[in-house]
Formats: structure tokens, sequence, C-alpha cells
């Protein structure tokens, strides 16, 4: 371990509140899945991106460009800086981590296979990062959690007790507020999403911000939000993993 990990190892348990004596790796032998979503060449190739392929319940797109900022800010680069920050924490803490993509300039993969990566990879917890392309007015994140479907049945409650860990670590740690206009209390169902559908691992999808509210997208496209984002999944890692609340 170098010295720069050791000391991050050494100062995120501070961070998330454990006591002196937490262990320093807590995420030993821990898997954990990150997908970013989307990809930032797919804009540039719709006849790939845009097959259809079925998310467990539906036929759907086999992935989207993802939104952005008024100013150009793409989600899908934010997804992965978010991502890339998180896994160096999760590293740092023990983790094994699986991401889906590893970088930000190539084309999908598409939404089944995002959620196959992470199902085989047999992550101890996962989460699909992303932020809203909502009506301009709102504001705040939101965190969908899966609906039962087969696949995903055994998994429903422990991603339920996930996504409250999530919301009280994201609101404290960033202070992005609940979402005004989408779910309730930061929290929403759906059954239309094949990262949810077609998930084995407790797993939930973020919706961390508005791009296209002005207020959130300062946040969201600063280094230091992004690092604070990164930092409240792997204290919710922790935490869940740890059977806190
Ligand atoms: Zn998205």
């Amino acid at each position: 371990m170098s010295a720069a990990v050791a000391l991050v190892a050494a100062a995120v348990p501070l961070l998330v509140g454990g006591a002196a004596a937490a262990p320093a790796r807590p995420l030993a032998g821990r898997v954990v899945g990150i997908d970013p979503g989307h990809n930032g060449g797919n804009f540039a190739d719709p006849g790939f991106i845009n097959r259809p392929v079925w998310n467990g319940r539906e036929s759907e797109a086999c992935d989207t460009t993802g939104t952005e900022t008024d100013g150009g800010y793409t989600e899908a680069l934010f997804n992965f800086r978010v991502a890339t920050y998180l896994k160096a924490d999760l590293r740092a803490l023990g983790a094994r981590v699986v991401m889906t993509r590893d970088s930000n300039h190539g084309v999908g993969p598409c939404i089944t296979d995002r959620a196959r990566i992470i199902d085989r990879a047999r992550a101890d917890v996962a989460i699909d990062i992303h932020a809203d392309g909502g009506p301009p007015g709102g504001r705040g994140f939101a965190i969908l959690e899966p609906v039962a479907d087969g696949p995903n049945d055994h998994v429903i409650g422990s991603s339920k007790r996930f996504a409250r860990v999530l919301r009280g670590r994201y609101r404290a740690i960033t202070g992005m507020p609940v979402s005004d206009y989408d779910g309730s209390g930061g929290l929403a169902l759906r059954d239309d999403l094949a990262g949810l559908n077609l998930t084995t691992v407790p797993k939930v999808l973020i919706e961390c911000g508005n791009m296209r509210n002005s207020t959130d997208a300062r946040r969201l496209v600063s280094a230091r939000f992004q690092r604070r984002a990164a930092e409240s999944f792997a204290a919710a890692i922790v935490a869940f993993l740890g059977g806190r609340s």
C-alpha cells in the first residue's frame, strides 16, 4: 500500500462517522459494482445504442446518450468522474471494484450487458450512477429502487435498505436536497430499467441531481462536488455492508 492510499484508507472512516477503532480496510474481501451510466462515445453511434434489448419487462434501447447541462457538460462525463473517484475510495478501503466501463470515450455497453457484468461478478452491492435531465425548474436527487420481477426477487429488501442508507449519506455529505419533482422523499420505485430489473445483487440507481437546473448544474460540474458524491457513496457502502443504517 502506498503512503497516499494509506492516508485515504485512514481518513475515510473518520469522514463517515466511524469510531476511531474502525478497521482501515472495512471492505476487504468485498466486491462492489459501479455502473457509470451512458458513455461519451454514445453520441457518435446511434446505430449501436438504438438497437432494442430486453430489459426484463419490455424492449428498450441498448443505451442512450444521457443528458447534459446548458453549458454542454455531459452526464456521461459526470457519471464517469464520480465513478472514478468512488473506485479509488473503495479500493483504498479494501474492496475489489467491478466497473461496467473504464473510459468515457467508448460506446455502450448496452444496459443489459452492464447488469450482467455486475451480476456475474457477484457483487456484494452495486450502484448505477446517473444525473437527471429533469424540468429546468426542478431540483434535487432521487434514488431509484427495483421492483420484484423474477431475476431481482431476492435483492428487493436489501436494495431498499441500501437506498435508505445512501439517501442519508448523500444528503448529509453533499448537501444536495431530495428531488422536488421525482419520487417521494428522494426515493422512487422503477420497473422500467434493465439495471434494476435484471440485477441479482443489491443495487440502486442514483440520479445525483438535475443537470437541466442551473443551481444543481453548478454543483454537479465541480470536481469538489463529484469527490463528495463519491465519498458519500463509499460511506453508504461501508455502512450497508457493515449492517448499519
Ligand atoms: Zn442517465
